[in-house]
Protein backbone atom coordinates (compact mmCIF):
# COMPACT_ATOMS: atom_id res chain seq x y z
CA UNK A 1 0.00 0.00 0.00
CA UNK A 2 0.90 3.56 -0.75
CA UNK A 3 0.29 6.94 -2.00
CA UNK A 4 -2.26 6.35 -5.07
CA UNK A 5 -2.12 8.53 -7.96
CA UNK A 6 -5.37 10.37 -8.52
CA UNK A 7 -6.62 11.09 -12.36
CA UNK A 8 -7.10 14.62 -13.76
CA UNK A 9 -10.86 15.76 -13.83
CA UNK A 10 -11.34 14.45 -17.35
CA UNK A 11 -10.93 10.87 -16.08
CA UNK A 12 -12.59 11.32 -13.01
CA UNK A 13 -15.99 10.15 -12.98
CA UNK A 14 -17.99 7.07 -12.84
CA UNK A 15 -17.33 4.93 -15.60
CA UNK A 16 -20.68 5.14 -18.48
CA UNK A 17 -20.61 1.62 -19.16
CA UNK A 18 -21.20 -1.71 -17.11
CA UNK A 19 -18.56 -1.78 -14.04
CA UNK A 20 -17.83 -5.50 -13.00
CA UNK A 21 -16.10 -5.36 -9.60
CA UNK A 22 -14.26 -8.37 -8.33
CA UNK A 23 -12.65 -8.57 -4.84
CA UNK A 24 -9.26 -10.73 -3.27
CA UNK A 25 -7.52 -10.59 -0.69
CA UNK A 26 -4.81 -7.85 -1.44
CA UNK A 27 -1.87 -10.89 -1.33
CA UNK A 28 -3.38 -12.28 -4.19
CA UNK A 29 -3.62 -8.95 -6.14
CA UNK A 30 -0.38 -8.69 -5.64
CA UNK A 31 0.66 -11.91 -6.47
CA UNK A 32 -0.69 -10.96 -10.01
CA UNK A 33 1.92 -9.36 -10.77
CA UNK A 34 4.96 -11.72 -10.47
CA UNK A 35 7.47 -10.56 -13.23
CA UNK A 36 6.07 -7.52 -13.77
CA UNK A 37 7.65 -5.51 -10.92
CA UNK A 38 5.69 -2.10 -10.25
CA UNK A 39 7.22 1.32 -10.95
CA UNK A 40 9.62 2.48 -8.05
CA UNK A 41 7.77 3.78 -5.32
CA UNK A 42 4.68 2.19 -6.45
CA UNK A 43 2.67 -1.03 -5.19
CA UNK A 44 -0.07 -2.76 -7.25
CA UNK A 45 -3.15 -3.13 -4.95
CA UNK A 46 -5.86 -3.03 -7.54
CA UNK A 47 -6.07 -3.46 -10.93
CA UNK A 48 -8.68 -2.56 -13.91
CA UNK A 49 -9.68 -3.66 -18.00
CA UNK A 50 -11.97 -3.31 -20.05
CA UNK A 51 -13.28 -6.22 -21.69
CA UNK A 52 -15.02 -4.25 -24.17
CA UNK A 53 -15.24 -0.52 -24.90
CA UNK A 54 -18.91 -0.51 -22.01
CA UNK A 55 -17.20 -3.06 -19.48
CA UNK A 56 -15.10 -2.21 -17.17
CA UNK A 57 -13.65 -4.45 -14.67
CA UNK A 58 -11.97 -3.51 -11.51
CA UNK A 59 -10.06 -6.00 -9.27
CA UNK A 60 -9.74 -4.51 -5.59
CA UNK A 61 -8.64 -6.01 -2.13
CA UNK A 62 -11.00 -6.52 0.39
CA UNK A 63 -11.92 -3.56 2.58
CA UNK A 64 -10.97 -5.38 5.53
CA UNK A 65 -7.56 -5.31 3.90
CA UNK A 66 -7.13 -1.71 3.23
CA UNK A 67 -9.75 0.33 4.98
CA UNK A 68 -12.93 2.16 3.46
CA UNK A 69 -10.84 5.49 2.59
CA UNK A 70 -7.94 3.75 0.85
CA UNK A 71 -10.36 1.40 -1.20
CA UNK A 72 -12.62 4.42 -2.08
CA UNK A 73 -9.31 5.55 -3.59
CA UNK A 74 -8.13 2.69 -5.20
CA UNK A 75 -11.63 2.48 -7.10
CA UNK A 76 -11.54 5.85 -8.20
CA UNK A 77 -8.06 5.27 -9.97
CA UNK A 78 -9.03 1.94 -11.44
CA UNK A 79 -12.20 3.76 -12.89
CA UNK A 80 -10.27 6.78 -14.15
CA UNK A 81 -8.07 3.53 -16.29
CA UNK A 82 -11.60 2.48 -17.63
CA UNK A 83 -12.41 5.72 -18.48
CA UNK A 84 -9.18 6.82 -21.06
CA UNK A 85 -6.48 7.10 -18.30
CA UNK A 86 -3.23 6.30 -19.77
CA UNK A 87 -1.54 3.55 -17.90
CA UNK A 88 1.43 5.98 -17.35
CA UNK A 89 -0.87 8.79 -15.47
CA UNK A 90 -0.13 11.56 -17.15
CA UNK A 91 -1.65 14.49 -15.12
CA UNK A 92 -1.68 12.79 -11.97
CA UNK A 93 -2.10 14.32 -8.66
CA UNK A 94 -1.56 12.77 -5.05
CA UNK A 95 -4.47 12.75 -2.90
CA UNK A 96 -4.51 15.04 0.17
CA UNK A 97 -5.62 12.63 3.09
ZN1 LIG B 1 -2.95 3.36 -12.45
Amino acid sequence: MGPILMPPAQYAHPFPGKTLIHTMPLGEIQNHWNGTPPPPGQSIDAFSYLIDPSTCVLVLPRVEDVGQHYLDLLTQHETAHCNGWPYDHPGATLPSF
